[in-house]
């Protein structure tokens, strides 16, 4: 049996790819310190006999015997890694080192869960993995934006120097069913906050933009990565290149849920990006891959996902 590890695995994403892990039938460990993610995204797992849930920092070392390794372990949204920035950017820091050494000792094969925040407030539209961003280095999303492109830097000198087999898969943003309700991410806010009746907070003028990737879509891209030819590391960006602005998606909510709730205008967070999508050429080319899931599909999955949650 395939022996893999995630890190991450009781989040958002990573409980959908254990959920996929364990349907093709690896031999899968789970770790977790619980920051973010939630025993309750993988409790339908626990009895699996082979899904093992350990709890575990990944800014420590990890003993463990794999062949395949995905480290998601991060907080993702901007209030929960700023709340602790310190220990996002050891998270992707210490933990890409700990991880890329057990990979390296035990010669697994590692894919990092690197993100579109490498691009920073992008000036080439849309993204492609040639553009090296334009990030601040001192400013509140660097812990995060940081972090990821330092984890980066070590996945591919951890290649260069010591051979380590390495996958980097630059993820745009993402939603669908458990996402944690008080994350913050644009898509759970509009959505808990047409479902209560409360204002739907644009920050800004509304006319920045996104490009929205459901769940199942990004856990096949990632699962064809781990499974790419040899010699193809990326960096290679997953996303759903449909753009549209926070207004749009708002209102796109507001018809899904039927709620009748009212737009209200908060301030603009600092260095909150003005546009972003992938180009996903390279993926289409290597992976044979493309989002599939339109957002007027996946928001009703994730409706019907945050309906359960907020009426209990
Ligand atoms: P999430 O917060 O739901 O999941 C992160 C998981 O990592 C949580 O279960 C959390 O408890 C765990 N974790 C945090 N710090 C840890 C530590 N030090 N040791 C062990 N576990 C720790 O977020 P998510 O959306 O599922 O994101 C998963 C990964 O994908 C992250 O690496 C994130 O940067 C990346 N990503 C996500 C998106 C997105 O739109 N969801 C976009 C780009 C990149
Ligand atoms: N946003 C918003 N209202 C909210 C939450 C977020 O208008 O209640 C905006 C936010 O300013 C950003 C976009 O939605 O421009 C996406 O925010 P999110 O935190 O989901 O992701 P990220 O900025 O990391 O892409």
């Amino acid at each position: 049996m395939n022996r893999v590890l995630v890190t991450g695995g009781a989040g958002f994403l990573g409980s959908h790819l254990c959920d996929r892990l364990i349907a093709d039938g690896a031999d899968l460990l789970c770790v977790d310190n619980f920051f973010t993610g939630s025993k309750r995204n993988i409790a339908h797992l626990l009895n699996q006999p082979y899904f093992e849930l350990m709890r575990h920092d990944v800014t420590f070392p990890l003993y463990a015997e794999v062949d395949q390794i995905f480290n998601l372990a991060c907080p993702a949204s901007p209030v929960h890694y700023q709340f602790d920035p310190v220990q996002t950017t050891k998270t992707s820091v210490h933990g890409a080192i700990n991880m890329l050494g057990l990979a390296k000792r035990v010669k697994a094969r590692i894919l990092q869960s690197s993100t579109s925040e490498v691009y920073g407030d992008p000036e080439v539209h849309p993204q492609t993995e040639a553009y090296w961003g334009k990030v601040n280095p001192i400013g509140i999303r660097s812990c995060y934006d940081e972090g990821k492109r330092c984890a980066e830097t070590l996945f591919f000198d951890y290649h260069r120097q010591h051979q380590v087999d390495i996958k980097v898969v630059r993820i745009f943003n993402t939603y669908g069913p458990r996402m944690h309700p008080n994350d913050g991410r644009v898509v759970s806010n509009f959505i808990v906050q047409a479902l209560l009746g409360q204002d739907i907070t644009i920050y800004g003028d509304g006319q920045q933009t996104r490009s929205f990737c459901y769940v199942d879509d990004l856990v096949e891209a990632m699962m064809r990565m781990m499974a790419s030819r040899d010699g193809f590391t990326g960096p290679v960006n997953i996303g759903n290149p449909v753009e549209m602005t926070m207004l749009e998606l708002a209102e796109n909510v507001l018809r899904l849920t039927g709620s009748s709730a009212k737009l209200i205008f908060k301030p603009l967070p600092q260095d909150d990006p003005k546009q972003r999508q992938p180009d996903i050429a390279l993926a289409k080319k290597e992976l044979s891959w493309e989002p599939k899931i339109s957002l007027a599909d996946g928001l009703k999955e994730t409706i019907a996902y945050f309906r359960t949650v907020v009426q209990g």
